[in-house]
């Protein structure tokens, strides 16, 4: 799309780029690297869906820093950071999360993040009520993180929810708190035999946590369309991925909120038209966190293999993610929902040292063969990948920084993504670090 270009004549000329982020996968495909280095050419970088259920981790100059709600352009000096409308922030995390940056020099300035006084709260109860749920589901558990998102997201739909603004009006926060307080309760202690939370308590706490919030609330939508209409270049940043969007994913193993592109609009509050590009996000494989169907498992020595080379444990949670082979059915039906116009493909370096590597083109359902991901879980969880093995190469890429200077076989595993997806990769990771990534072209221009 190239939506403001007679605005960017009457500019003079200028036009930053608006692009979308996103996960191609079953999340943790190592957005946050991509996002990091992608923010040091970004003006702002926003977050437009999900919580402190996403885990980031960066590591720069060697040093590991794990965010769960602070958008991962924090790091870059100079670029603003929006929390949009459609996050849902967990007040204790975001400050939690602030300090330690105030306390590593990073953030002095408040301006440098901003979050939407439409944001919705993650309340004590819809952690308790997460965890609680999850624990009465024991053998049927769809796996949350029990951060409270899921019943965040609920309480939103269902217009009783409070938002980031309401915790800085006490008057109005003592109303909700109140409305809230007999359902949420009851629910907690008829239904999960929980303890009662006590809405006085919890009323006196917020009003706490929206005073330190203060400072950082703001409307974010004007920020991000003042930027846009100074040429800026903007990131914004999914969390979660493509499978595991509320409505697009494999339901219900899937978050509560919708994480494909589509989603930047309606969570950040921006149009379609002003978005240029879609980066898709994939790893060079694919894992998988929790229950549901996943086609390619590898639940052998070399589905094993692959999670202790690309150190499989969640940032989150710390859990163990199911490995196995890139799946170009799951690829292509992502890139169809978020159209895609260029792919990050991350972690190629784990791939070295394998004689063969299969990646799956189609899946034989029922005896038939489809390029098409099916449309249940049930289809999903009969289906049988059908596999195409290329040559692997042995050589370790951490070192490389030139697409050329690549094994030729990483070089053909990289182009039979990409002709039949369709879609250029234009990202290639080679490790955790800033600095090793494999730029073909450059998806933004100079910094407005
Ligand atoms: P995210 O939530 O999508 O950002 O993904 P996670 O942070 O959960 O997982 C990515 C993990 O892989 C982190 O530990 C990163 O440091 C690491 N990582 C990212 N890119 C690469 C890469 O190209 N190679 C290797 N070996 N590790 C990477």
């Amino acid at each position: 799309m190239t939506g403001g270009a007679p605005e960017a004549r009457a500019r003079g000329g200028r036009k930053g780029v608006a692009l979308a982020a996103v996960g191609a996968q079953w999340g943790d495909e190592g957005k946050g690297k991509i996002v990091d280095w992608l923010a040091v050419r970004a003006d702002l970088v926003v977050r437009f869906q999900g919580g402190n259920n996403a885990g980031h981790t960066l590591v720069v100059d060697g040093e590991k820093s794990v965010f769960h709600l602070v958008p991962s352009g924090i790091l870059q000096p100079g670029t603003v950071n929006l929390i949009g409308p459609g996050v849902v922030v967990d007040p204790r995390v975001l400050l939690r999360e602030l300090g330690e940056l105030e306390a590593k020099g990073v953030l002095r300035d408040p301006a440098r993040i901003r979050v939407s006084g439409r944001a919705h709260v993650i309340l004590d109860w819809h952690i308790a009520l997460d965890k609680a749920r999850d624990e009465a589901r024991a053998e049927a558990a769809i796996g949350t993180t029990g951060r409270g998102i899921g019943p965040a997201y609920e309480d939103k739909v269902a217009r009783r929810g409070i938002r980031v603004a309401d915790l800085l009006d006490p008057a109005a926060l003592r109303r909700a708190v109140d409305r809230l307080a007999k359902e949420k309760n009851f629910e907690l202690t008829q239904l999960y035999h929980w303890p009662a939370i006590d809405p006085e308590a919890l009323f006196e706490e917020y009003v706490e946590l929206g005073r330190r919030l203060g400072p950082y609330v703001d409307h974010t939508g004007r920020i991000l369309e003042q930027a846009l209409r100074a040429g800026k270049n903007v990131l914004f940043e999914g969390a979660q991925g493509s499978l595991l969007d509320i409505d697009h994913g494999t339901y219900p193993y899937v978050t509560s909120s919708n994480c494909v592109a589509g989603a930047v609009c309606t969570g950040a509050g921006v149009g379609p038209t002003r978005i240029d590009g879609v980066l898709g996000i994939t790893k060079a494989y694919t894992t998988r966190v929790g229950g549901g169907p996943f086609p390619s498992e590898d639940t052998g020595p070399k589905g094993e293999w692959l999670g202790e080379r690309g150190v499989e444990f969640g940032a989150t949670t710390g859990r163990k993610r199911r490995c196995g082979w890139l799946d170009l059915v799951v690829l292509r039906d992502s890139s169809i929902v978020n159209g895609f116009t260029s792919l990050a493909v991350n972690k190629l370096d784990v791939l070295s040292g394998l004689a063969e590597i299969p990646v799956a083109t189609a899946y034989r359902l029922d005896g038939k063969l489809t390029h098409e991901f099916p449309m249940t879980l049930d289809e999903l969880a009969r289906a049988e990948p059908v596999y195409e093995v290329l040559p692997g190469w042995d050589e370790p890429l951490t070192g490389i920084r030139e697409y050329g200077a690549l094994p030729a076989n990483a070089r053909r595993y990289v182009e039979r993504i990409e002709a039949i997806l369709e879609v250029a990769v234009d990202m290639i990771s080679v490790g955790p670090g800033r600095d090793e990534t494999i730029a073909r072209r450059p998806l933004f221009g100079p910094r407005g």
